[in-house]
């Protein structure tokens, strides 16, 4: 690692030494930021870019009490880390599961600003979230969570400063009830959250922009190995928005995609999961049930309890459950099977050592920030639509999503090659995100 990220890096570790999985993103970055840092060095140290790029602008940790179907008082976590608003006003998703903390959130927002910085849209970057798991939850609890939710985070968002959408565990249903209550608290009717339904707001294809997205991404890829996804056969984790879209997409392209999985076990499906399997992905998910065996048992289809489906012999793994849910095992497996291109659909779910791992394979491995961009770029053609009370088409944002991910790919493309690593996604998106906020931020006098 380039010495002046290894210095900021070491202060980071001794400061917030149990941000663990903050500090392995902000280690990834450096490491991979690193042949255009040992250029570039002595520029950004006088600028004290990197102390400021890895210190959020603000964090906000909130009380939110709500109550259950019983009538007992709970009371869980709300936090928004507005990291970054270089580039437009902080955008990113809210993430209501068990596993969400401060450290997790601090590793999203700084992931986010690189991702935004990348689609080349004017966003900054951000996400938020609680410790609220919505699973086993009914309705009226979800709604009384979002509602409290919200008593809180609407003194901080709006269209021009803060503007949330979904994660992991917030859909349109959640969005819905944090709509409704954000309007009547500020009487305003704008944009100030994105993923709404099309009907009040909401832009056509964003449930499917994520994994959409991830598809073109791959596309790009595989053209530059002159091959096509036609008749490939693809590994894909989860079962939620992302997964569903990835596998609408791989379906349309003429791939054929043989797992799911979800925190039970993965489901394998030889003849491919297509028709009313993808629908029922996301009845699943809309149910509050994030176990795939009711999966194998309605389609018969064999059910592997407790294992990741990196085990299976494919083409293509696209893993779009959760962070840290691809190991260094999981790799040496795909290298057995004969896995030529890793896409990651979820916000870093290869591991620090899984990255490490897989960039010394002869995988073509594409890092979440640049590949799963296209959900955030379609939230910020949702922001733009709000803005100029405006409706495009489903064909005109299908359009100009790809075309974001094509800016995007030839970004980490070019970016990888000016520095001499050619094919290496990682250090494309990277030093392509990187240098975007760093010089803004410059430009701005790091303000
Ligand atoms: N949560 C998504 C992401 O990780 C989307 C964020 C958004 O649309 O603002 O990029």
């Amino acid at each position: 690692m380039n010495k002046y990220a290894a210095e900021v890096l070491n202060r980071l570790v001794t400061a917030h030494p149990w941000e663990t999985v903050f500090l392995d993103s902000v280690k990834e970055c450096f490491e991979f930021i690193s042949p255009l840092l040992d250029t570039t060095e002595d520029y950004y140290r006088s600028h004290a870019l990197l102390e400021n790029m890895v210190e959020p602008d603000r964090t906000i940790t909130f009380r939110v009490p709500w109550i259950d179907d019983r009538g007992n008082i709970q009371v869980n976590t709300g936090w928004r880390v507005e990291f970054n608003n270089t580039l437009g006003p902080y955008k990113g998703g809210l993430r209501f599961h068990a596993s969400t903390d401060l450290s997790v959130l601090k590793f999203l927002g700084f992931e986010q600003t690189f991702k935004n910085a990348l689609t080349g849209l004017p966003i900054g970057g951000g996400k938020g979230g609680s410790n609220f798991h919505p699973r086993g939850k009914s309705d009226r609890e979800i709604k009384s969570f979002c509602r409290s939710f919200m008593i809180e985070l609407s003194k901080h968002i709006g269209p021009n400063v803060d503007v949330p959408a979904g994660d992991i565990g917030v859909g349109g249903r959640e969005i819905g009830y944090l709509f409704g209550m954000y309007k009547k608290l500020r009487n305003s009717f704008d944009g100030a959250l994105t993923g709404k339904a099309v009907s009040w707001g909401g832009s056509p294809l964003r449930p499917e922009a994520t994994g959409y997205g991830v598809v073109y991404f791959l596309n790009e890829m595989m053209k530059i190995k002159n091959v096509g996804l036609a008749g490939k056969k693809v590994a894909v984790s989860g079962f939620g928005n992302v997964a569903w879209g990835v596998v609408k997409k791989v379906n349309e392209l003429g791939g054929k995609v043989v797992t799911i999985s979800g925190p039970d076990g993965y489901i394998y499906d030889e003849a491919g999961i297509s028709g009313e399997k993808v629908e029922y992905m996301l009845k699943m998910r809309n149910s509050n049930n994030d176990r795939v065996e009711d999966f194998a048992k309605k389609f018969k289809v064999k059910f592997f309890a407790e294992k990741r489906p990196w085990e299976v012999p494919c083409d293509i793994a696209i893993p779009c459950a959760i962070q840290n849910e691809v190991d260094v095992a999981d790799v040496k497996n795909m290298v057995k099977n004969g896995v030529q291109f890793v896409v990651e659909a979820a916000n870093q779910p290869l591991s620090i050592s899984a990255v490490s791992e897989i960039v010394k394979t002869n995988i073509m491995y594409a890092p979440g920030k640049a590949a799963n961009a296209g959900g955030v770029a379609c939230s910020c053609f949702e922001m733009s639509q709000n803005a100029s009370f405006t409706r495009w088409d489903e064909e005109t944002v299908d359009r100009e999503l790809k075309k974001v991910m094509q800016h995007i790919h030839s970004q980490c493309h070019e970016s990888a090659k000016s520095l001499g690593h050619e094919g290496n996604y990682v250090v494309g998106a990277n030093t392509a995100g990187f240098r975007r906020v760093a010089d803004s931020m410059i430009d701005q006098g790091i303000a």
